[in-house]
């Protein structure tokens, strides 16, 4: 069970790999895109955590929302909507209920697919942060209950494989060819969201 508890942490867990890896990140998106992802993410989670930890909760359909609202004001770029309608799927998919059971959750996390696909436009392979999310879907999706170690693993492989991969959507689509050889940013930073959820759930 996802509680109000782990929830938060999970949000501040982000925050931190983020803001650690603001840099990093900011990097990887100027190899093959315009170089702003890492303060995208930065400004936005720091946000969000300002809003999550100054307000008190019951569910975590709550916590996603706030989340959502936050991150679609304060992040320009495309990963603010995306995450923004990500989270907002997720809020719905668990109202309802104050903790999250493994199966809602994994309801929650294929809501916020077909949130990003309906927005983006993007398919699995296109080399955004959807090579994340798919994969990480398919494992909860054989999986019973929250496996953190699967859930890692997962999310770090797929992250890892968007580097030998021709973006099609995003503005890395624009280098075509020159594209592959370069992780992904929005794949990265989806990794340490993934990545904060287990840690969560260990
Ligand atoms: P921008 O490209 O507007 O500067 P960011 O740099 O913050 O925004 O985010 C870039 C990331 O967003 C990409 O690495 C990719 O993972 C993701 N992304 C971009 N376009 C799309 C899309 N159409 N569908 C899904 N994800 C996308
Ligand atoms: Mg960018
Ligand atoms: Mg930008």
């Amino acid at each position: 069970e996802l509680q109000v508890q782990h929830a938060l942490n999970w949000i501040e867990k982000t925050n931190e790999k983020i803001q650690t890896n603001k840099d990093y990140l900011s990097a990887l998106d100027r190899a093959i895109g315009d170089g702003d992802h890492g303060l995208n993410m930065a400004r936005g989670f720091q946000e969000a955590v300002g809003k999550t930890t100054s307000s008190s909760y019951t569910s975590v359909s709550d916590i996603f929302k706030d989340v959502a609202m936050t991150l679609m004001s304060k992040v320009g770029g495309a990963s603010g909507p995306l995450y923004g309608t990500a989270f907002l799927k997720m809020s719905m998919a668990v109202k309802g209920e104050d903790s999250v059971s493994h199966e809602r959750f994994t309801k929650g996390v294929e809501e916020a697919i077909n949130g990003i696909i309906q927005r983006g436009k993007a398919k699995e392979g296109d080399k955004t942060l959807l090579d994340v999310w798919t994969p990480v879907l398919r494992m909860l999706q054989e999986q019973s209950d929250f496996e953190a170690d699967s859930l890692e693993n997962t999310a770090k492989s797929a992250m890892e494989s968007t580097k030998d991969v021709m973006a099609i959507k995003g503005r890395a689509a624009y280098l075509k060819e020159r594209s592959i050889g370069h992780l992904d940013p929005g794949s990265v930073s989806s990794y340490y969201l993934f990545a904060s959820l287990a840690e969560v759930l260990k």
